[in-house]
């Protein structure tokens, strides 16, 4: 382990990050602060573009790339139908899907009669959610584009991890009163405090850099939101590692994290600063001089270890007998065969 002296794109210490792995030419580094693994250097937003202009990002050609994006994307829309169905009892709702890709999850919320927006970067991804969305949504290609209104619901379905930083989107949502305290942000993303991402970090599945840049456990997300006001936060654990264990498990044994957040007044702060001249980079930058963003505390960073050892013994048990029944079965079939 080395320890830089570099700073994190989440809590903003510097001199907290060890080296973690080194992934296609990328090093990866993990705060001891928010625990959060960062990339770093971190490349250009240009260069991030770049690569996701491309058609191939979402049909597999890329190494990280989606395989078959409306494959890959459709675990995501029954939790989207299931978060609509909790919101659409309120009446006619808006929704904001930042990442909406080739539109999947603002096609559930046009069917409920929702007010639909999407932000999609990809010239590629934008240009499909058109073709199959036509007038059921507006989809944009940044922030600056959307309508001035508030939305009820911002969505980010695996997005926070592809940003080089977590403050520049959401602050520029902020800045333009799309976040209020009435509107919810769900986000979800793979979990880099899980016991699959710490067993082996160059290894793990959703380690691939310069498409994932930012990792995130639940103790970056608790520290992210609590330094963003918002005053409603649950973190919870999605798809279990152990199948065969009695949920809810520890938030390391779960392989995605969901949160919902809610109640943030950061606005004021946001919209005073802009009126009063400054820029959005001017009033994030003086937002994370002050005293309510400096006095948020990291929860004390939970140790890097192995997973429960007995576990994974069990799930290698029980794909041996797994592999041994089907073993059997085969042998059976064929002296079935022999002896017709
Ligand atoms: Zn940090």
């Amino acid at each position: 382990m080395r320890r830089a002296d570099i700073q994190c794109p989440v809590c903003l210490f510097s001199g907290y990050s060890d080296f973690l792995c080194e992934v296609r030419g990328f090093d990866i580094y993990n705060c001891a602060k928010c625990a959060a693994d960062h990339v770093y250097p971190m490349p250009a937003e240009e260069v991030l573009k770049r690569y996701y202009d491309s058609s191939s990002y979402y049909q597999g050609e890329d190494f990280g790339a989606y395989e078959d994006y409306d494959l890959q994307t459709a675990p995501t829309v029954s939790l989207v139908d299931s978060l609509l169905d909790a919101y659409s009892v309120r009446g006619k709702q808006s929704i904001l899907d930042i990442g909406c890709g080739y539109g999947s999850h603002l096609a559930c919320a046009a069917d409920r009669g929702w007010e639909c927006h999407g932000i999609e970067v990809s010239d590629h991804g934008r240009s499909v959610a058109h073709q199959r969305l036509g007038e059921e949504a507006r989809v944009v290609e940044s922030v600056d584009r959307l309508p001035r209104m508030a939305f009820d619901l911002i969505t980010l379905f695996d997005v926070i991890e592809h940003l080089p930083s977590p403050y520049s989107l959401i602050c520029e949502l902020f800045v333009r009163g799309a976040i209020t305290p009435e509107t919810t942000l769900v986000m979800t993303t793979p979990n880099a405090g899980s016991d699959d991402a710490r067993k082996n970090p160059g290894k793990w599945k959703y380690r691939y850099p310069p498409y994932h840049v930012i990792y995130y456990s639940a103790e970056t997300f608790e520290f992210l939101f609590k330094r963003m006001q918002f005053s409603s936060i649950e973190i919870v654990g999605q798809y279990s590692l152990y199948p065969w264990m009695k949920e809810p498990l520890p938030m390391s044994r779960y392989d995605g994290l969901l949160v919902r957040a809610g109640g943030s007044t950061l606005g004021e702060f946001f919209a005073k600063r802009v009126n009063e001249g400054a820029s959005i980079e001017q009033a994030t930058r003086c937002w994370q001089q002050s005293t309510a963003f400096q006095n948020v505390e990291a929860s004390p960073r939970p140790p890097l270890r192995l997973p429960w050892l007995g576990s994974r013994l069990v799930f290698r048990l029980y794909g041996y007998l797994k592999k041994i029944k089907f073993l059997r079965l085969a042998k059976r079939w064929v002296v079935r065969q022999v002896g017709k």
